[in-house]
């Protein structure tokens, strides 16, 4: 049986068919439509919205592909207060936003306690609201403390889940192990969790992204955030290239068809990628955008790779423009909370 079939009907593959499924061009466009038929029998034409809020670029992390790492000097760090947070909120939720996605670096002004009075405050004023937190690895006991406050969601790419892959993306002291922890004690304590990874990140290879997708099959994310690796000139990648569209587009594809209920966002990277990256994700499987509502003046300053799209645009701007492009592509921006349909 043809393999974009096979695995649309179980849902799973050999990896030698994985395999081959990634590393060909040949099946793109039974593969893209076959992943286009799920997501439609599931969503439909609905394409969910979350207003991402980054509210920091402090971190105490060096991972080696990451333009807010703590050994790059020349990033200019900024933190927002609660108050810049909640307004952010307000301007989101006028604009239609039922979800708002707090993230940042792993930034240690940011207790637990600042944490929970941030997401209480949000829970509060908006109890409609999904709230998201995607503030990178802290203990169980923090994790608990943030989801009694009110968050409902968690994001944290796993980023590889080959041990040996991840040590060459990141300094010594951090740990696949904790990581993968983390994201099972998230689900466990009752969090719609979002795992994912890079496509392209410097020494992956396509067995370990069959390693993904076998770590993805064991968590089963309601989410799964997946986006090229883009270059960075101030770490030490400087030199490596960014990750293919195709294969990008691809992976999304094949996300789909694995697991036909999840949240799939097409990312600001792959609309940084290509100018019509996003629309393409879409038609890809994907079924979730994430426009910006920071502050205009911190949106440069939140740079993880280069280049980064919609930096120089006010929220409204964003929104009205991704409505359009989200409408080109044959879909249907929806404003409700957008939650995952098992
Ligand atoms: N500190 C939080 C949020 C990280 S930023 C955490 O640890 O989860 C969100 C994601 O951006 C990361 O998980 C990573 O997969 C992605 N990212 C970082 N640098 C990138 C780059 N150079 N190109 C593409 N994606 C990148």
């Amino acid at each position: 049986m043809e393999l974009t079939a096979k695995l649309k009907k179980n849902r799973d593959l050999s990896d030698e068919e994985l395999i081959a499924l990634l590393n060909t061009s040949e099946f793109d466009a039974s593969l893209r439509e076959a992943a286009d038929g799920v997501r439609r029998e599931r969503y439909g034409d609905a394409v969910f919205v979350r207003g991402l809020i980054e509210f920091t670029n402090y971190c105490k992390n060096d991972c080696y592909y990451c333009g807010i790492r703590a050994g790059n000097r020349a990033a200019e760090r900024y933190r927002l207060t609660a108050e810049q947070i909640l307004d952010c909120c307000a301007a989101g939720y006028d604009l239609g936003f039922r979800t708002f996605v707090l993230q940042g670096g792993e930034d240690p002004y940011f207790t637990d306690e600042r944490i929970c009075a941030i997401v209480s405050a949000i829970r509060e004023t908006y109890p409609d609201c999904a709230i998201t937190l995607s503030i990178g690895e802290r203990s169980r006991a923090s994790y608990e403390a943030f989801f009694r406050a009110g968050a409902n969601r968690y994001l944290l790419r796993h980023e590889t889940a080959d041990d040996a892959h991840y040590a060459l993306l990141h300094p010594p002291g951090m740990s696949p192990e904790n990581r993968k922890r983390c994201l099972f004690d998230l689900k466990e304590i009752g969090y719609q969790v979002g795992a994912g990874f890079m496509v392209g990140s410097p020494y992956q290879t396509t067995e370990n992204i069959v390693a993904d997708l076998r770590f993805l099959q064991r968590l089963q994310p309601d989410m799964i955030g997946v986006g090229p690796y883009l270059v960075h000139k101030q770490t030490p990648f400087c030199d490596m290239a960014n990750g293919p569209l195709d294969l990008t587009l691809r992976i999304l594809s094949v996300l789909r068809l694995m697991f036909p209920y999840v949240l799939l966002p097409a990312t600001t990277a792959l609309g940084t990628l290509h100018p019509l990256g996003r629309e393409l994700g879409l038609k890809a499987g994907a079924n979730v955008v994430m426009p910006n509502l920071s502050p205009a003046d911190v949106r440069k300053k939140y740079e993880l790779y280069e280049n980064k799209i919609c930096t120089g645009d006010e929220a409204a701007e964003c929104r009205r423009c991704l409505e359009q492009r989200v409408k080109a592509a044959g879909y249907r921006v929806v404003t409700d909370r957008g939650d995952v349909k098992r």
